[in-house]
């Protein structure tokens, strides 16, 4: 792939441009008010940045209505995973998630020495939560949950999810990703957080990467009881986060402007894709995220090559023996570049 910078925005893009539409980023943000705070931050940059860290902690504290020993920040949710891997993971435990999710905490347990136990997904690509309360024993060291879902841009409405973490945290403790959870209708009706305040026992992992495009930047964090958030802290972030981008996290999180604006232009993205997938007589998933996934009918790599020598770098996945694509959201110009290159690569099936 070029090594270019991307300019999803810029008026006059570089000649070996691509559309990343790959990574599930939000070209449109920061916000205005995340910037400003960010810039005005820099000033500080040669302090270590307590009292930025303090700030966006309490900010965090307010909207997620926990007190700040409930909190633990990460350079993104990464981070967090990883420190997550390192408390449950390691020789002899074993990890349990559904197949296909976001793999990134699977995998740092299985490098430690964690066996990977996975429920795949129902054939309508949901999490099969019978099977996986089937699977909860006193072996299991942690239950991952990605709500909405990694790549299936699926949901577990809250209801559903509370009411089963409710159950199988009583035996296991439970981490629930919710990368992606400001794109549901009802955030915050949908997340888990409600759990932890009832002193159950589970990890809610959230991420400015997405929805407050904050993903170059590295903020994330965690809510979960004080003492797991000790373990987590022991073996996490050793003051990774820089003082600027937490002062922008913090305007973020508190700019409900710019949430709905960023929500609303996903969605427009999400209109654009469906309906030319439909005209095509493309199925899709429909989304509650920045990403749609649909079957391409074809080799995934070689699909993916195609699409990337026509400047469209996207992701697939082969779920149940059927191969897809996974297109993240971006601009309409290259949503467009997407459109225009599928239509290229797939001439066998459309003719
Ligand atoms: N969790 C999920 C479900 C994701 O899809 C991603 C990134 O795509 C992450 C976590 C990690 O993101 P970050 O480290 O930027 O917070």
């Amino acid at each position: 792939a070029p090594s270019a910078p991307q300019h999803a925005l810029a008026k006059k893009r570089p000649a070996d441009y691509y559309a990343r539409l790959s990574s599930n980023e939000n070209p449109f943000g920061p916000a205005a008010s995340a910037k400003k705070a960010l810039k005005a931050a820099i000033d500080d940059a040669f302090l270590y940045p307590r009292h930025y860290r303090d700030q966006l902690v309490e900010t965090i504290a307010k909207v997620e209505g926990v007190d700040k020993s409930y909190i633990l920040l990460g350079a993104g949710s990464s981070e967090l995973l990883h420190a997550a891997a390192r408390v449950y993971g390691g020789k002899s435990t074993k990890v349990l998630s559904a197949d296909p999710t976001y793999f990134s905490l699977v995998r740092s347990a299985e490098s430690l020495g964690a066996e990977w136990v996975k429920v795949p997904l129902t054939k309508e690509l949901d999490h099969n939560l019978g099977a996986m309360e089937d699977k909860v024993s006193k072996d299991i060291s942690l239950l991952y949950l990605v709500n909405p879902n990694n790549p299936t841009g699926k949901i577990m409405t809250g209801t559903e999810i509370r009411s089963f973490c409710d159950l199988v945290s009583d035996k296991v403790p439970v981490f629930v990703d919710e990368a992606y959870i400001d794109y549901m209708d009802d955030p915050a009706g949908s997340t888990t957080v409600e759990c932890v305040r009832n002193g159950k026992n589970i990890i809610v992992a959230k991420t400015f990467s997405k929805v407050h495009a904050f993903a170059g930047l590295r903020v994330g964090y965690c809510i979960a009881q004080p003492d797991v958030i000790k373990a987590l802290s022991a073996e996490g972030p050793r003051n990774t986060l820089t003082g600027p981008s937490m002062a922008a996290a913090a305007a973020s999180l508190t700019d409900a402007e710019f949430l709905k604006y960023s929500v609303k232009k996903n969605e427009e993205g999400k209109q654009f894709v469906y309906s030319e997938l439909k005209r095509l007589g493309f199925e899709y998933v429909p989304s509650h995220t920045n990403f749609i996934l649909f079957p391409i009918g074809m080799d995934g790599a070689e699909f993916q090559k195609k699409m990337m020598a026509n400047q469209v770098s996207i992701k697939t996945a082969l779920i149940d023996g059927q191969q897809y694509c996974r297109v993240s959201m971006g601009t309409l110009d290259d949503l467009g570049m997407f459109v225009d290159a599928f239509k290229k690569v797939h001439t066998h099936k459309l003719n």
